[in-house]
């Protein structure tokens, strides 16, 4: 979240991007960075396990730059959206009134390196649908405590195909 910067007036030319393993000493992450931390929040909601819940979700992915995704079993709903207070220049404008959640967030394990991969990752309203027909068929209004623990880790990716064999 632009974090370690302090807000100037001039504009900061962005330096290229460097890899974490090469950080110059005295250096922050964050100057490398296109503020990416500050450019979506995302807050954890309800396991869904009706099919109520699934139409919440459901709902949340009906507007515009929303997703959801799972980690570690966890649900959360994540908006794109620029904070108004990330400066062109990717600096923070309002750096010494910024609030806890900003001041408390550090580079250590920061989507700087762009190596994020979700457990499970929603981007439409169909997906969720797709997956609570899966998941509750077209009448359980409920899922059942055996399909939990089948289901909930799963990916809804598709699996990896195999290499064809080169003739
Ligand atoms: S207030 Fe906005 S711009 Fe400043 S650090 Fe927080 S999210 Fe980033
Ligand atoms: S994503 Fe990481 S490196 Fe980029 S601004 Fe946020 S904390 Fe700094």
């Amino acid at each position: 979240m632009s974090r370690g910067l302090t807000n100037t007036k001039e504009p900061m030319k962005e330096p290229a991007k460097i890899g974490r393993a090469n950080l110059p000493e005295g250096k922050v992450l964050c100057e490398y960075c296109s503020a990416k931390c500050c450019r979506y929040f995302a807050l954890a909601i309800d396991i869904p396990d009706t099919r109520t819940e699934f139409e919440y979700i459901r709902w949340f992915l009906l507007h515009e730059h929303a997703s959801v995704f799972t980690e570690d079993g966890d649900w959360y709903v994540c908006v794109h959206t620029t904070c108004k207070h990330l400066q062109s220049d990717n600096r923070c404008g309002i750096y010494h009134t910024r609030p806890p959640i900003c001041r408390e967030y550090t580079t250590k394990d920061c989507e700087f390196d762009d190596d994020w991969v979700y457990d499970q990752y929603f981007e439409t309203a169909e997906q969720v649908e797709e997956y609570m027909e899966a998941m509750l068929g077209l009448t359980a209004d409920k899922i059942k405590d055996t399909q939990k623990k089948k289901f909930r880790k799963l990916s809804i990716r598709s699996v990896k195909p195999n290499p064809l064999a080169i003739l």
